[in-house]
């Protein structure tokens, strides 16, 4: 690791906060005023800085572009009751980026990059962080190739960087998913775990297919046999059937998710049984039709808790009931708001202030 750092600041003359509105945040369009960027060059990371957000100049030969070497995390800060800003769990983002880089054959960014980098970026753009409830700073860590070589092997630089935007309350309408049995996410032995970027750029056709046919989302399942469940979109997947959470086991095919482990913790400080096994789609269906499953959604840092409404399966849609407000997914989800937004008390160690 590098010793403590003081990290260059080049701030913006041209702010465009005045583009801010915080009653019309579209997830991803506008981005805060400056990023974080550090180079790894020289089999080292050099000292990051903070930059006007802008474009970038790369190699058209990166094997970014060509291969693949492209991994990237997302987590949010919240503005406190306090007025103050913390972030949620950034540490198992860290943790996590570093898995998806190993994976990818690519070196692991210091804890101090991430973290300091991250909080000295969020004190130059601390007015982008809304204050509305369930609005948000969007953070999006990314690490990519840089080498100018076309040649098949792990490039030797790498870009660093941490762009951020505002998001809004996420007003989902209940999902409509179908379970995919033609086209797979990942396979056991692949890249699955990690949030490399030809993870989703594989996923959009199937997803488009399913969208011409009025789903949102699909329920992926697993690579050999279409049995099991793995995820629904780029969210994971929890099922509640006859009082229990039920939720795929994490493998080397599924991303382990930071909300669905939250929402796990929170279960088993509630006393409510959780389950992390093998699902199979016949299971889901079963207890769907014998009404015993009451309760299906995603999980995941865009938007939290994404509750799950009718469920496609070999042509047919099935029907849950409606959640009522005493529902798992509903506690769940104003619990966390709660942590988050500082409301509540955070036993678990969860908020990391700026
Ligand atoms: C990011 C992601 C998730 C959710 O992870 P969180 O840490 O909860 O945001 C789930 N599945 C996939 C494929 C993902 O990329």
């Amino acid at each position: 690791m590098l010793a403590t750092f003081a990290i260059d600041i080049q701030p913006t003359t041209a702010s465009r906060i005045k583009e801010l509105d915080p009653d019309n945040m579209v997830f991803g369009k506008l981005l805060a005023d400056h990023m974080l960027v550090a180079e790894f060059t020289g089999r080292e990371w050099q000292a990051p800085r903070l930059v006007p957000y802008g474009p970038l100049a790369v190699s058209p030969a990166n094997s970014a572009l060509h291969y693949g070497q492209a991994i990237f995390e997302g987590l949010k800060a919240y503005r406190q009751a306090d007025g103050g800003v913390a972030i949620f769990r950034p540490l198992d983002n860290w943790q996590r980026l570093n898995t998806s880089a190993e994976r990818m054959s690519m070196p692991s960014v210091p804890e101090d990059i991430f973290l300091q980098g991250l909080r000295e970026l969020l004190k130059l753009d601390e007015p982008w962080v809304p204050n509305a409830p369930g609005s948000a700073l969007y953070i999006r860590p990314f690490m990519f190739a840089t080498d100018g070589f076309l040649g098949v092997r792990p490039s030797e630089n790498y870009h660093f960087g941490i762009i951020t935007c505002p998001v809004g309350v996420y007003f989902t309408k209940p999902l409509r998913v179908r379970f995919e049995q033609k086209y797979v996410r990942a396979a056991p032995g692949g890249a699955g775990y990690a949030k490399n970027a030809g993870n989703y750029g594989a996923a959009m056709l199937p997803t488009r297919l399913a969208q011409e046919e009025g789903y949102n989302q699909l329920l992926w399942t697993d690579a050999s046999e279409h049995q099991y469940v793995e995820e629904s979109g780029t969210m994971n997947v929890i099922f509640v059937i006859d009082g229990k959470l039920i939720t795929p086991a994490v493998s080397t095919s599924i991303l382990d998710g930071i909300t669905r482990r939250s929402v796990l913790q929170l279960a088993q400080d509630w006393g409510m049984p959780v389950e992390e096994r093998k699902v199979s789609s016949r299971e889901v269906m079963d207890a769907l039709i014998a009404g015993k499953l009451t309760e299906a959604f995603g999980v995941g840092t865009a938007v939290t808790i994404a509750p799950i409404a009718t469920i496609g399966f070999e042509g047919q849609d099935y029907d849950l009931p409606t959640p009522t407000t005493e529902a798992f997914s509903r506690r769940v989800g104003v619990a966390l708001e709660a942590i988050r937004s500082g409301q509540a008390p955070d036993v678990h160690g969860w908020m990391v202030r700026v």
